[in-house]
């Protein structure tokens, strides 16, 4: 049983087939999926996905103002944000929130007052958290040390696309690290190294969907199914096999979170 724990399934790229995509998913063995809500926090985004999650006992939610819409973050965004999280189902985490100097779609100085705001609501409502960064390795780690460093619930850095330093302080906080289909990508040797060293007990699995499709994939639009060959990728760099990947990722996954999933009694 494997976990894709980060996927965007509820937006527009499915909903010509997200039943089959869900059934897909269960057919190859992927039981649980964490959903992440992304885009303007005013656009009813937010909503979509905790309805969307609420439909399906094996979807967990995530919701947080991603740092490409740093800009629309405000106190509104901040009280619906915070009314949603508390009141809907299966609402395990704040995010993906973070930095991102790679696209700036918002201004630096506002992604990260947008961060530190969120971090520190989610550390109000114990909630852990989910950390996309890119191109802002030094700041994203000073403003967790900052603003989470002695937190209980820590989170994870997604979609893991950094150096081996970033890694280790990750670790050093405490964050787990989750590693998509780019880790399958032929340029990828230097963040295959960096997934070796990250020990079984910190390493989660996603798709990251609609994007990022693994190989044998690539280029095609990205489905939770296909979070296998992420899996498979991984066991090969630690010279297991595949199904102790699954194993250790679903009870990091739900450690992480705090949930139970059934079939591996954690
Ligand atoms: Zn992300
Ligand atoms: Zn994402």
């Amino acid at each position: 049983m494997f976990v894709d724990s980060h996927a965007h399934i509820d937006g527009h790229e499915f909903d010509a087939d997200r039943e089959e995509v869900i059934q897909r998913a269960h057919a190859a063995g992927v039981s649980t999926i964490l959903n992440v809500g992304t885009g303007d926090p005013h656009s009813g985004a937010f909503e979509r996905a905790v309805q969307f999650g609420a439909k399906y006992s094996n979807v967990y939610t995530a919701i947080g103002t991603h740092p490409h819409d740093a800009s629309k973050y405000d106190q509104a965004a901040e009280d619906k944000i915070k009314t949603l999280l508390q009141s809907g189902v299966r609402i395990v985490a704040w995010g993906e929130i973070g930095l991102d100097f790679h696209y700036d779609n918002s201004p630096r100085d506002l992604q990260m007052e947008a961060f530190r705001r969120q971090l520190r609501s989610a550390r109000e409502l114990d909630l852990p958290v989910i950390i996309h960064t890119r191109e802002a390795e030094n700041e994203t780690t000073t403003i967790l040390r900052d603003e989470y460093g002695d937190a209980r619930r820590k989170g994870v850095f997604h979609c893991f696309s950094g150096t081996s330093d970033l890694a280790a302080r990750a670790l050093e906080l405490g964050f787990m690290i989750s590693f998509s289909g780019i880790v399958t990508f032929k340029k990828a040797d230097d963040l295959r190294e960096t997934a070796r060293l990250v020990p079984l007990d910190r390493l989660l699995i996603e798709t990251d969907c609609p994007y990022l499709a693994p190989v044998p994939y690539r280029g095609k639009r990205n489905e939770p199914a296909y979070v296998v060959e992420v899996a498979k990728c991984l066991a090969k760099l630690h010279g297991i096999e595949v199904q102790e990947i699954a194993v250790r990722s679903t009870q990091n996954f739900a450690r992480l979170f705090g949930v139970s999933i059934a079939s591996i009694g954690s």
